[in-house]
């Protein structure tokens, strides 16, 4: 990673982390889901409010590490008013980011705005749950399933 990359990594995930978006109870959502990742001690709960195939509303709550809350701060920013189709694509770029699967295109980079820098994560394989956990916790909240994710 560059010392640019780097920087605004740090200076953006310690923001999401002190001012999180979409945080707090929601109080018409009609999926929950609750995530844990044990190694680190995060836990986090997703409230959505899907409706006609789109995620309406989102929220989260939960105690953890600046990358965790700042991820579900992001994570929510970036899925909110998405169909679940374009949230899962959103997910799949995502995971191949910051577990370094494949190279993203220019493109696709550009279209994920500062979720992009997570590609930090990368260069620290603990820090991959971290990052992770939110978007893990969306999908079992989508599937409706009501078994706690654990990154374990
Ligand atoms: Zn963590």
């Amino acid at each position: 990673m560059n010392d640019e990359l780097r920087e605004l990594y740090q200076e953006v995930i310690l923001d999401h982390n002190k001012r999180p978006l979409n945080y707090g109870p929601l109080p018409d959502s009609n999926h929950d889901g609750d995530g844990r990742n044990p190694l680190c001690g995060d836990h986090i709960t997703l409230h959505l409010k899907l409706q006609d195939g789109q995620i309406a509303d989102v929220t989260f709550e939960g105690e953890g590490c600046a990358i965790s809350r700042a991820s579900a701060s992001m994570m929510t920013a970036a899925v909110k008013g998405k169909s679940l189709a374009e949230a899962e694509v959103i997910f799949q770029q995502f995971h191949d980011l910051v577990t370094g699967k494949r190279e993203l295109t220019e493109e696709e980079l550009d279209a994920m705005g500062k979720l992009a820098v997570f590609a930090g994560v990368h260069d620290y394989p603990a820090r991959v749950k971290c990052a992770s956990l939110a978007w893990h916790t969306l999908n079992a909240a989508i599937a409706g399933s009501d078994q706690p994710v654990t990154t374990e």
